[in-house]
């Protein structure tokens, strides 16, 4: 059966190119073109932007992001296995898509993007967290990127976009909601990949904000909401005693009760404590 792009279905360039997938390098393909064509078009129009795709694979997202209209796709891969089943992509694609052979916790990757820059990957879930943490937490703001359209494992997905008083809340969903509107778009289970993972998987698209929801200094609120969950069951005036001598006053100007604890406390609240302990 023809594809959309003309080239080759995934199975058989799996097949071609031997590319037997290996878990240590967080290997879960998605073959089914359809479905990678519906994950770029949740990242929103790609026409007039630069996509960076980490783990590019087979290409099956590649492919998708660039028959959905990317300017151009900066794709970094780890596997060199990969590489040929990528040139014929470009081939098909005559300068849209510039492969980068490495790891991408290490190559400056900036460097090959112009903006406006849209990330969309299926991560590994080895390095995926800590991607994710790298992006929302540039040397400056507003980022490279103007939204992160990613595939996570549903348990990380569910962190990301956490409410206070549930199970998942904690530092990364404070983190990634402080300056991203932050949603989980689409759910895939586990026969969606090749090989099939143990656990569901979810899309979280996070948009940047012009400004974050509640403006306070960013360390300060890194750091107290690093305090505040390490010991999370803690009531605040505990965990946070080290923060400040008088920690109870600052949580009352902060509108925080001291016995609260960290999971009940919503961001306005970490941000408030945070323009306490340092203000403006
Ligand atoms: N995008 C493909 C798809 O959706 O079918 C593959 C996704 S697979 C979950 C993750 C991909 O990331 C693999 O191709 C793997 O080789 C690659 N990878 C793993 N660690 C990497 C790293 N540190 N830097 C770049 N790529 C990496």
């Amino acid at each position: 059966m023809g594809t959309i792009d003309g080239l080759p279905p995934l199975r058989e360039v799996i097949r071609a190119h031997d590319l037997v997938a290996k878990r240590q390098l967080g290997q879960n393909f998605l073959l089914d073109l359809n479905l990678t064509a519906k994950i770029a078009r949740a990242a929103g129009d790609l026409s007039g932007c630069d996509v960076l795709e980490v783990g590019p694979g087979p290409g099956g997202l590649t492919r998708g992001l660039l028959a959905e209209g990317a300017r151009r796709v900066v794709a970094v891969e780890k596997d060199a296995r990969a590489l040929p089943a990528l040139a014929e992509i470009a081939s098909a694609y005559p300068g849209r898509l510039e492969v980068l052979h490495g790891d991408a916790l290490e190559l400056d990757l900036g460097r090959h993007l112009a903006p406006p820059v849209k990330i969309v990957a299926n991560l590994p879930y080895n390095v995926g967290t800590e991607l994710l943490i790298r992006w929302l937490t540039p040397d400056a703001w507003p980022p490279l990127w103007t939204s992160l359209t990613l595939m996570f494992q549903k348990e990380v997905a569910e962190r990301i976009v956490a409410k206070p008083r549930t199970e998942h809340y904690g530092r990364l969903a404070l983190l990634a909601q402080y300056r991203c509107e932050a949603r989980v778009v689409m759910s895939l289970p586990p026969e969606a990949f090749t090989p099939a993972p143990k656990v569901h998987s979810a899309v979280v698209q996070l948009t940047a904000l012009q400004a974050p929801r509640h403006p306070c200094d960013f360390k300060v609120l890194q750091r107290t909401t690093a305090m505040a969950f390490n010991q999370r069951r803690k009531m605040l005036r505990t965990s946070l005693k080290a923060l400040h001598p008088d920690i109870e006053a600052l949580l009352l100007r902060a509108g925080i009760p001291p016995t609260a604890r960290a999971e009940e406390i919503g961001l306005e609240g970490f941000c408030a404590l945070a323009r306490a302990l340092h203000p403006a």
